[in-house]
């Protein structure tokens, strides 16, 4: 791809609007249902009236929550509906935010700074599930709260019996997620709000990827097991919008069961010589188009298309767990409600990230699992129109690696089975650090996702050249 610096002359408009289309030529195939994570599709029609919504309101800045009213009104009905979604009271309230990882950090701040003021614990604890979402861990360096991790069981669900053990009394906040995202499991979200409640600590659920599906999942009479502010130790919640609420992305929601709670997440300056300054969340300038297009979002699909693309959805996710369940060589891992599953190979003989290169080679992209290897699915309305092809394409695949079972020391699986079995870990997250960095030195080097070609005598992927580091390392050391 040529680089483009900054133009001494300007250009004119269609010229650099022609070029945005070359600049998305080599990305995932997300529109026919290849790519099985970050994208929440529908179709063009869809794209352009939320491209519509967003429009009319990209200028506006939610800063001031005074300023704009419009913004103002987008967020209070988004958060009444959200709410109402997840059977909170007329206490529950809330703030819009820029997505899931904000929510998520807003969460640790707020449950930080309420057991300073009113515990006055100075060294915070968290503990948080194995499968909880990286943005936890992410909130954990931010505002150095310690995470105590609570493993799984068996099963593969977060083992309740070991929670209690874990909280201790610089315990801030307990941590669930509805559903986790490597496997798609619930937490049992009302053992760990009975523990909460006993021990006087705030439970939050990270419904960031089920919160606009799991209710609508529940409501077409799917049973799952009870997660939102109907447990009782339930003290706070995160749906993101721009997810399965199919909004531009930009936008998620964190909802506290009281204001008491939500307090301790604002932020206030009242000597700043730009004047008195109140901020409820973590940016400064808000985009109000994400807030239009969130709440037109919302108004266009109302409970009854939620419900639809939930039942789509539950269609797809059942039809490829009941799949992956026939093919002898794989399982599912854990107990997934869907919308999104992890599976392994329990095939000595099948490696599960060869079988990946193998449906990477087909045209899907797909996202590998660690601890233990596995591939991933997230699994949307769209994906309903193409489950059929995907299940011939990975029972072939399994039997490809099956009879080639030397495609395991090949492509992506060879580095991908190394990266996750490198034993020394902090010298893992310190190389990955160093080489993600040159991404963003000047004239950043671009990496491909899995398994790329060779650049300059060196791999184009992040996990080639990590596997690269760890085997010249080894040699290295045996001379
Ligand atoms: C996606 C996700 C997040 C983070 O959300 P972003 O919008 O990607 O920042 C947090 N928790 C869970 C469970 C998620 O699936």
């Amino acid at each position: 791809m040529k680089r483009r610096p900054l133009p001494t002359r300007g250009r004119p408009m269609a010229d650099v609007l022609d070029d945005l289309k070359e600049f998305g030529s080599d990305d995932p195939d997300y529109k026919n249902g290849r790519l099985w994570s970050l994208v929440y599709y529908l179709d063009d029609d869809y794209t352009d009236f939320l491209n519509q919504a967003y429009g009319s309101f990209s200028s506006a800045n939610g800063l001031n929550p005074t300023a704009f009213k419009s913004l103002k009104r987008f967020e209070n009905d988004i958060i009444a509906a959200t709410a109402e979604n997840l059977h909170g009271t007329p206490d529950v309230c809330g703030v819009v935010t820029s997505g899931g990882t904000e929510s998520c950090l807003l969460a640790v701040k707020t449950y930080r700074d309420l057991a300073r003021a009113t515990r006055r614990v100075t060294k915070p604890e968290m503990v948080l599930p194995v499968t909880a979402h990286v943005a936890w861990f992410k909130a954990s360096e931010y505002f150095g709260v310690k995470v105590r991790l609570l493993p799984l069981d068996k099963q593969m669900r977060a083992d309740v019996r070991k929670l209690r053990g874990l909280v201790n009394r610089n315990t801030v906040m307990i941590l669930g997620s509805a559903p986790e995202y490597p496997h798609g499991t619930i937490d049992p979200i009302e053992e760990f709000g009975e523990i909460a409640q006993k021990r006087g600590v705030p439970l939050h659920v990270d419904a960031c990827v089920g919160g606009f599906i799991l209710p609508f999942m529940e409501m077409n009479g799917r049973k799952l097991p009870l997660w939102d502010y109907r447990v009782p130790g339930v003290t706070s919640i995160s749906a993101d919008i721009h997810k399965y609420g199919f909004a531009a992305k930009g936008a998620s929601t964190i909802t506290y069961r009281n204001l008491d709670l939500l307090k301790h997440q604002m932020f206030v300056y009242q000597d700043w010589p730009g004047g008195v300054f109140a901020s409820p969340a973590l940016l400064g300038t808000r985009p109000g188009g994400a807030y239009a297009a969130a709440w037109a979002a919302m108004q266009h699909m109302g409970k009854s298309g939620y419900r639809d693309l939930a039942r789509r959805t539950c269609k797809a996710f059942d039809q490829m767990r009941a799949g992956i369940a026939k093919i002898p060589e794989l399982y599912v891992m854990g107990e997934p409600s869907g919308p999104l599953l992890g599976y392994g190979s329990r095939d000595k003989d099948v490696n599960i990230y060869a079988v990946g290169d193998q449906m990477d080679a087909k045209g899907w992209t797909i996202n590998r699992l660690q601890n233990p290897d596995g591939l991933h699915a997230m699994i949307t309305a769209q994906h309903d129109q193409v489950m059929a092809d995907y299940l011939r394409d990975l029972k072939a695949s399994v039997a490809t690696v099956k009879a080639h079972p030397e495609l395991a020391q090949a492509g992506s699986a060879a580095t991908y089975g190394m990266m996750s079995h490198i034993p020394m870990r902090g010298m893992v997250k310190q190389k990955v650090l160093d080489m993600f960095a040159t991404m963003y030195q000047a004239g950043g080097a671009e990496m491909d996702l899995h398994h790329g070609a060779e650049a300059a005598g060196q791999p184009t992927s992040l996990v080639d050249r990590i596997a690269l580091w760890y085997v010249t390392r080894k040699q290295r050391n045996q001379s």
